[in-house]
């Protein structure tokens, strides 16, 4: 996807510290602190055999360690033939930046298996990821209290089943084994909502953004989210929830989906569960029938719109098409999408970009409630739920009684009695968590932006507050 991502741009490590050197000029902080924070600590690199088809198969995995101010260090396992070391550290960077401006409290990690999950039937991949778990927990490097794993690009809730399993197998005894990794399925220890969390988060971050008039003058918009011209790359999990509930919920229009093997445009609107369905039975978007087919998906990117959503892999925009994108807003559902050049020159044209660091950190942020669920061994709203319920039959019997005497002008509507009665479950519980998340971290970035004229964009206002968040834990360290 991008393929045409020219040979004069850094790397996404390089990028990701140029934008890191960009906010930490603006910044008063001792000498030597800036480079402790930038550098990654260590990096894991691991080569292991597999018995597969007859034959035994060397794959290179990583796992780095970018910050542990704050332990656990937290971060995805990715799966993709692209994984390298670079990659690895820059995402792990990004994991750090992104915990503490939404106040998760974890270190920042990643890792990456250098595979095509799409090579392997499920009992082979199963194997392997046996076994890189056990290389890696071998080593504390999926641990609970050091290192919790996660869904990242390539993998989801079957991985992360497989890898709490491995883990406990070898920790036998250990009663907060399943706290090891988070994305499980809901039956081996998940939480209701981590699968659409991060589509959700990119949701509710819209939904900050337009609650400001401020902000939508910046990028010279006006309105709400209703009626807003979609395009989103990359229809996996976290572009298909964000395209999803985008649509449904906030009148937004998807005009158009790019995949890997071309896009589709519609300036009607895109069916986005249909096309969900169609790409899973067909392998890719041609040919269906919700729009037109362009070939060249990435020029899609260049299509007229009001909101960009990159939500697959990093450095798609970049120094070779940041000058003809043409939407005003951009919002980072992808790690690194826009590289450090891209941003520049975007910047230049008054173009708002909603940084990754804030913007994906919905998939994190229910992370930690499942860590947090995990730990403390129940179900968040076991205790109160019921409790809750009859508080609230209370008062709705009070009002009956006193509407009997008043008259029926005075009756409450059916919908409202119901919806009042009922106590609020965990989904309920974990979508009013990440809202309350993603409004506090938004209205942080959106006061240095607002309040401080030497900070002109989103991204360095949000790596100003991260990164006096990591100093301030450094320093209660004595370091
Ligand atoms: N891989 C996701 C990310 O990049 C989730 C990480 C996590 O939940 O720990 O933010």
């Amino acid at each position: 996807m991008n393929q045409n991502k020219p040979f004069n741009e850094p790397s996404f490590r390089q990028s990701v510290d140029l934008m890191f050197n960009r906010a930490v000029a603006l910044m008063d902080l001792p000498p030597g602190l800036e480079e402790k924070i930038r550098v990654c600590n260590a990096t894991y690199t691991v080569r292991f055999g597999v018995r597969l088809r007859g034959q035994i198969v060397t794959l290179t995995g990583y796992r780095s360690v970018h910050s542990e101010h704050m332990e656990p260090v937290k971060g995805g396992i990715r799966y993709a033939p692209s994984v390298n070391q670079d990659e690895v550290e820059a995402l792990a960077a990004l994991m750090t930046y992104k915990c503490a401006l939404v106040e998760a409290p974890f270190g920042g990690s990643k890792g990456g298996l250098c595979i095509d999950p799409r090579d392997y039937e499920e009992h082979e991949l199963e194997l392997i990821t046996r076994r890189f778990a056990y290389e890696l927990a071998k080593r504390d490097l999926i641990h609970p209290s050091q290192n919790v794993p996660a869904p990242d690009m390539g993998t989801g809730e079957r991985e992360m089943a497989w890898i709490a399993d491995q883990y406990n197998r070898m920790n036998t005894t250990d009663i907060n084994g399943r706290a090891c990794v988070t994305g499980k399925p809901l039956n081996a220890g998940g939480i209701h909502g981590r699968v659409e969390a991060t589509g959700r988060g990119v949701q509710y971050a819209l939904r900050e953004f337009f609650r400001d008039k401020r902000d939508m003058e910046m990028a010279g918009m006006t309105g709400k989210l209703d009626g807003k011209k979609v395009v989103v790359q990359g229809l996996g999990n976290v572009g298909y929830h964000a395209a999803k509930f985008l649509s449904e919920e906030d009148g937004s229009k998807i005009v158009g989906v790019i995949e890997r093997d071309g896009a589709i445009v519609n300036d009607a609107g895109i069916d986005v569960d249909g096309l969900r369905d169609w790409i899973a039975g067909h392998g890719g978007v041609e040919g269906s029938p919700f729009g037109t087919f362009v070939p060249d998906g990435a020029s899609v990117l260049e299509h007229e719109c009001d909101i960009l959503i990159p939500a697959a892999l990093e450095g798609v925009i970049n120094l070779a098409n940041a000058a003809r994108i043409k939407a005003p807003l951009i919002i980072e559902a992808a790690n690194g999408p826009v590289t450090a050049g891209a941003d520049q020159i975007l910047r230049e044209k008054g173009c708002v970009i909603i940084p990754d660091m804030y913007a994906n950190a919905g998939g994190v942020t229910v992370s930690y409630f499942e860590w947090v669920k995990n730990l403390s061994h129940i179900r968040f709203g076991r205790m109160q739920r019921r409790q809750e319920e009859a508080r609230h039959q209370l008062v709705v019997d009070e009002l009956e009684r006193l509407s009997d005497h008043l008259g029926d002008a005075w009756t409450m509507t059916p919908d409202f009695k119901s919806k009042y009665l009922r106590g609020a479950d965990e989904l309920e519980l974990v979508r009013s968590g990440l809202d309350d998340t993603m409004r506090i971290a938004y209205q942080s970035m959106r006061e240095v932006w607002h309040a401080r004229e030497d900070v002109t964009d989103l991204r360095t206002a949000a790596y100003l507050v991260s990164i006096d968040k990591v100093a301030q834990s450094y320093r209660a360290k004595g370091i």
